[in-house]
């Protein structure tokens, strides 16, 4: 914790930012750290001479009178054909850093082309107006994407040469019909890949199997440009994306303005019922995103959760209605899901200053280029530094200082980190973990690539497939070996879900007018969308009238009940394989293979308030199956033989490892499950599960037992920093515990992590 007393840098704090607005009294008591770190003053560097005077003209014009340095090493790296990644701060120019060969070559090269990637098709479009405002001679530039209507389609293939898509495009348009693309691709000489970040976990490895799809296809001298946010080991990571060597530009030289930067714990407060928790991050940044409107700050609120985005746009004008009924209409909801005309909309306001206050999910940090705000609220640590230090980067700009309120959810991960500024401020960015090999990714790809052209050995070799991989789809009948190559011989295409949602997005649509709502993922339906479900979408509440997961519909009634719903799952694990161990005495510490089945059984309603539990209602859905990867933990009987509440102990400490795992491996608490058990029929022990959400794992669990030591002992100090008595949200409690929280021992948790800690030391 600050030994300084925060109150007199608050004072300074609130005078400099303008959110004087915030109550003393309860910032005095919430602010635990206050960060401050100094302007830098930025370096430029001529025009390289490689850049042709059309472009250097343009770019002047647009205001650019000079670039940074490390966007010249970029153009210096691709021109030698390095592979290269940019991986710098939010507003540092990464744009012009990778256009700046690209268009050079274009305009001074006929035959060359450019494919350009990015993770939303909002991103391309974005891309695409600001290159057409440069109006360069000899660059044609157009977006192919699922909007492009079919008659211009043949116009972009034949006469752009810079083509703007996307991973998802990529794969199921271009590559399959790479025949029509064949003079675009035999001019290629770079691909972007902008955002490269975004492609971590399973969709990561999915996508390094797309670009090596295409290397294949191209020429090869093809050189990629990758952007990233500030990440560790970037030119590791983009190696291990496109399948090459990369080198990394990092070092950002843009000027940047001071950046003031403020955690906030909110107090812990008792309900009717006795329990404790701590007042929602989601009730607290809106009274914050209130105080700035009001103060006319221009602020961005980045809520982890759809339905928290949607909650805090909602509150907040409630609060402004009754300060004064216009400054209403300045705060708005935005997140993905939403249907395309109105993100659309919302990101014009925004820029036009038509809104002030904008509660939105990460969709906007992938989203429109938009910096210089004056201040940033992060409603919980978003997950990962990498995707903190492009939020907040989004506040401030060179010679304006920004303001950061990071606003401590009520789980464990947020509770040590306000605690642990250094786990924040003083550890470097970690890296995107993604991983290619795995088998339920990389199969499917390989039958996609054989469709595209017969595999060949050196074609193996690009994608890394292990022979046994290769045999069992031979075996299976998917693909057929004849001395060319392998060949893919079905009529149809073969099936890769590249989101890895688990099958198709279910569409909302009300029941009485037929009209779509928006989507969500298969893979959060049955706990969100299922009959009786209360979901709440841009402010307006549904209740699921039924669920139909043939049609992949659920249909929905406007209702605002005086109840929220919380679906009840049942989950069996069993272990397939144990691929490492140790083995500490009474301790067993394991990384294998499992097989999970999932089933959501029933819901609970809670009354809004007080959360008393109204009702319990059966529910008929499918169990979920799942092959992947976890990390387990057995005890001795014998040594655990002192704890009184052993099920509630492991089941603690197993929720508070889940919300601590993102502290060690680039994940989400969504991405991983667990379970913990007396005795579990596998082990024979008392026994904690915590295991990858995804088919075939996506190298969380492996991150998480390879650091296991640093993982559980974050994960201890999380619980007993929490000031709660019995065990509340903030440390041991789970919003997705399918046992609605029961059974929960809060000191046995600490112990069981001690008895851990002890024996793996
Ligand atoms: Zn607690
Ligand atoms: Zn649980």
């Amino acid at each position: 914790m600050n030994t300084a007393d925060p109150t007199t840098d608050l004072t300074a704090l609130l005078a400099a930012s303008g959110l004087g607005r915030l109550r003393p009294e309860a910032a005095r008591e919430a602010i635990t750290h206050i960060e401050w770190r100094p302007p830098r003053a930025g370096a430029s560097a001529p025009w390289p001479n490689w850049a042709p005077e059309p472009l250097v003209t343009a770019l002047i014009k647009a205001g650019i009178e000079a670039p940074w340095p490390h966007q010249v090493a970029v153009g210096e790296h691709a021109r030698a054909g390095r592979h290269t990644v940019v991986a710098t701060g939010t507003g540092s120019g990464k744009s012009l850093a990778y256009l700046l060969p690209a268009l050079a070559e274009l305009i001074t090269e006929p035959t060359a082309r450019v494919l350009y990637l990015a993770p939303t098709k909002a991103l391309a479009a974005d891309q695409l107006r600001a290159i057409a405002t440069l109006d360069l001679p000899g660059v044609r530039a157009a977006v192919f994407d699922g909007d492009t209507p079919r008659d211009e389609r043949d116009w972009v293939r034949q006469h752009a040469n810079l083509v703007l898509t996307n991973p998802d495009m990529l794969h199921h348009g271009i590559l399959p019909g790479h025949g029509r693309w064949r003079r675009f691709l035999r001019g290629l000489r770079y691909v972007i890949v902008d955002e490269c970040h975004a492609y971590r976990g399973v969709f990561g490895s999915h996508v390094a199997h797309v670009l090596r799809r295409l290397r294949r296809l191209a020429p090869r001298d093809v050189v990629f440009l990758a952007a990233s946010a500030t990440s560790g080991d970037p030119a590791a990571s983009v190696g291990r994306l496109i399948g090459a060597e990369a080198v990394a530009v990092s070092e950002d030289t843009a000027p940047r303005g001071a950046m003031t930067f403020a955690l906030w714990e909110p107090p812990l407060q008792r309900d009717a019922s006795g329990e404790e928790h701590r007042r929602s991050a989601l009730a607290e940044t809106a009274d914050l995103l209130t105080d700035a409107v009001v103060a006319g700050m221009r602020t961005l609120a980045f809520v982890p959760s759809r339905r928290g985005a949607e909650i805090v746009s909602a509150m907040t004008r409630r609060a402004l209605r009754e300060v004064d009924a216009q400054l209403a209409a300045l705060v708005a909801a935005y997140r993905g899901g939403y249907l395309r005309e109105d993100r659309r909309a919302l990101e014009r306001a925004l820029l036009a200053g038509d809104l002030t206050g904008l509660a939105t999910t990460n969709a906007l940090e992938l989203g429109v280029d938009l910096t210089g705000l004056d201040a940033v609220l992060l409603a919980g640590y978003p997950g990962r530094l990498a995707s903190l230090w492009q939020q907040a980067g989004r506040a401030g700009r060179a010679g304006r200082d920004g303001l950061c309120v990071m606003v401590a959810r009520d789980d464990p991960l947020d509770t040590y980190l306000v605690h642990n500024p250094s786990a924040l401020f003083d550890r470097p960015v970690e890296a995107t973990v993604l991983d290619p090999g795995n088998p339920y990714v990389l199969g499917p790809h390989l039958c996609a690539a054989a469709m595209e052209a017969p595999l060949t050995p050196a074609d193996l070799a690009l994608f890394g497939a292990p022979d046994e991989l290769v045999d069992e789809l031979v075996d299976a009948g998917a693909l057929r070996r004849r001395p060319t190559g392998l060949y893919w011989t079905h009529p149809q295409r073969p099936e890769v879900d590249l989101r890895g949602t688990g099958g198709a997005p279910i569409a909302i649509v009300e029941a009485d007018s037929g009209r779509l709502v928006g989507t969500l993922d298969a893979g959060s339906a049955h706990h969100a969308l299922h009959d009786g479900a209360v979901y709440l979408h841009q402010g307006t509440s549904y209740v699921v009238d039924r669920l139909d997961l043939d049609d992949a519909t659920a249909l929905v009634v406007a209702e605002e009940p005086d109840y929220t719903t919380h679906a009840r799952d049942v989950t069996n694990l069993d272990i397939v394989a144990v691929r490492s161990y140790v083995d500490a005495g009474p301790i067993g510490l394991f990384l294998g293979d499992v097989d999970v089945s999932h089933q959501v059984v029933s819901y609970q309603r809670r009354a809004v308030g007080s959360g008393e539990v109204l009702g319990t209602f059966p529910l008929d859905l499918p169990p979920r199956e799942l092959r992947t990867v976890a990390v387990w933990t057995t005890l001795s009987p014998e040594v655990v033989a002192g704890i009184e509440d052993l099920p509630g102990s492991l089941h603690a400490a197993e929720h508070a490892a889940i919300g601590l795992l993102p502290l060690v491996a680039t994940c989400d608490r969504w991405d991983i499950g667990g379970l913990s058990t007396a005795l579990h029929y596998d082990t024979g022990a008392p026994t904690i599960f915590v295991y990858d959400g995804h088919p075939g794992g996506a190298g969380f669990a492996e991150r998480a037992y390879g650091i296991a030591g640093h993982w559980l002992r974050a994960t201890r100090d999380a619980i007993a920093a929490c000031g709660c008595l019995r065990g509340c949200p903030s440390c041991v409690q789970s919003p997705k515990c399918g046992n609605g929280n029961d059974p929960l021992d809060k000191e046995g948790a600490i112990m069981v992590l001690d008895l851990l800690l002890a024996a793996l030391a």
